[in-house]
């Protein structure tokens, strides 16, 4: 399916819910807690750029504002989004989105807005950030209640934690899967799968993504892979990448993709049109809304919700906006042998600091593993995609592959 159509059938989900009656909250930070959503009654859809929206340099939002942002705020001031009950936007997390949720409420002031704060720092052994996090997560869910008047139900809780650990899980699989046997499923369909759930999270697109799980787990089975993938899956979990098994595939090169908050995608489908290549040379992304997304660890429902959600966030792979570079970087310099990536492309979000930050230190990282790289800008309305596409075909030709 052609990323246009990917994208139209995730929008088809989302109005079709919308039509039915169903309130959206749209949420734009991919550690967004979908399971307190979820327990309010309502549905978080994850608001995407999008290629075809004019106006990318809307003069209200400051110079500094990325690409990502100002494609969102064109979608709003354009009417281009969908109607939704409320937003939320991150705080604490980069200029960029800071300023958007500033000029968003006072632009539009009968938006409900809502804003969660993360905390800068992840590691305190003394649980006071997991504590931090856990009121802040409360706060969230009173002012949900108060505004929409919607209350949060435990029973609604216990049914998305289940929904959305059966999701990370299924999609923690196919990653691992796809590591020992790219072709075992293709990049593409995986990006499809976990973009139709993230815009619209229910039973039966979780299912799909399911039955989708269980294919690939018997493909695996066939080719005698499945102790291999399991030592991937378990080197994910722990950045212990030393005993994974030794990879059989044969397809070359294996090329990794780095980077923040850009639409995996728009990169499949970008990849897949460079002449020559199919997206099987993908094995792995480590983007936020892949990756990241997918291993994010699962909640235990006995617990405290709040304090749960708090762990499960603040227990995610990290992110360009958070501290902890060496950390990042230490897990990805592991990875790189291991799995036999031989080369990396760092895919920045046009006019993001964070990931500017972050991309000479991957390419420092790879460089020390012995790892080509390349570094591509990008923005959602692949303005620069022809050049985008040269870039990669040069890559991949330095692979010695035509
Ligand atoms: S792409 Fe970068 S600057 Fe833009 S919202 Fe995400 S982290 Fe912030």
């Amino acid at each position: 399916m052609s990323y246009e159509g990917i994208l139209e059938q995730s929008s088809a989900g989302l109005r079709q819910l919308l039509k039915a009656g169903e309130e959206v909250i749209g949420y734009i930070y991919p550690h967004t807690p979908l399971e307190l959503i979820l327990a309010h009654g309502l549905t978080p859809s994850l608001l995407r750029g999008l290629p075809g929206v004019s106006g990318g340099f809307e003069e209200s939002l400051q110079t500094f504002a990325c690409s990502y942002v100002r494609n969102l705020y064109s979608q709003r001031t354009n009417d281009q989004m969908p109607s939704i009950a409320g937003l939320i936007f991150p705080s604490n997390t980069c200029d960029s989105l800071h300023n958007l949720s500033d000029v968003w409420r006072f632009r539009f002031p009968d938006d409900v807005v809502f804003r969660l704060t993360y905390p800068a720092t992840r590691h305190v052994k003394d649980g006071s950030i997991v504590r931090y996090l856990a009121k802040e997560l409360q706060l969230l869910s009173d002012g949900i209640e108060e505004s929409l008047d919607r209350p949060f139900l435990s029973e609604n809780y216990q049914r998305a934690v289940s929904l959305v650990g059966q999701f990370r899980e299924d999609a923690q699989y196919l990653y691992s899967a796809r590591v020992a046997e790219p072709a075992v499923l293709s990049y593409t369909e995986l990006c499809r799968l976990m973009r139709a759930f993230l815009t619209t999270p229910l039973p039966a697109v979780g299912l799909e993504l399911h039955n989708t799980t269980s294919l690939v787990h018997n493909r695996i089975k066939k080719m005698a892979l499945s102790s291999v993938v399991t030592s991937i899956l378990k080197a994910f979990k722990t950045g212990h990448f030393s005993q994974i098994k030794k990879l059989k595939s044969s397809h070359r090169p294996r090329i990794a993709v780095a980077g923040g908050m850009v639409e995996p995608q728009a990169i499949a489908n970008i990849i897949t049109g460079v002449r020559g290549f199919i997206d099987s040379i993908l094995i792995l992304d480590l983007l936020s809304f892949g990756f990241k997304t997918a291993f994010t660890p699962p909640l235990d429902v006995e617990g405290d919700p709040f304090e749960e959600m708090a762990k499960s966030i603040l227990s995610a792979p990290g992110e360009p906006t958070q501290e902890g570079l060496g950390h990042r970087m230490s897990y990805l310099e592991g990875l790189l042998g291991p799995l036999e990536v031989d080369g990396l492309m760092v895919f920045e979000q046009s006019f993001c600091d964070p990931d500017e930050f972050e991309a000479p230190s991957i390419e420092r990282a790879a460089s020390r593993q012995g790892v080509r790289t390349v570094r591509i800008p990008i923005d959602p309305e692949l303005s620069d995609r022809s050049r985008i596409e040269v870039r990669i075909q040069s890559f991949l030709e330095s692979f010695g592959k035509t």
